[in-house]
């Protein structure tokens, strides 16, 4: 089950081919090869990586 590295919360919504949504902390996920990679979404619709604030433990995908 995926889970959001951020805030730990399942509330994700998918929003495109391996591209999910956290309804909980507003973050963009994207999966690829059994990482998780995480992305905010700036104000003028630009996307920053937030994959330095994890461990890449936290970004891993544990079926
Ligand atoms: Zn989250």
């Amino acid at each position: 089950m995926l889970k959001c590295p951020n805030c730990q919360s399942k509330n994700l919504g998918k929003i495109g081919v391996n591209q999910y949504y956290c309804w909980n902390c507003f973050i963009e996920l994207s999966v690829s090869n059994g990482m998780i990679y995480t992305h905010q979404v700036e104000e003028d619709g630009t996307l920053s990586s937030l994959d330095d604030l994890f461990d890449e433990n936290d970004r891993t995908i544990h079926f």
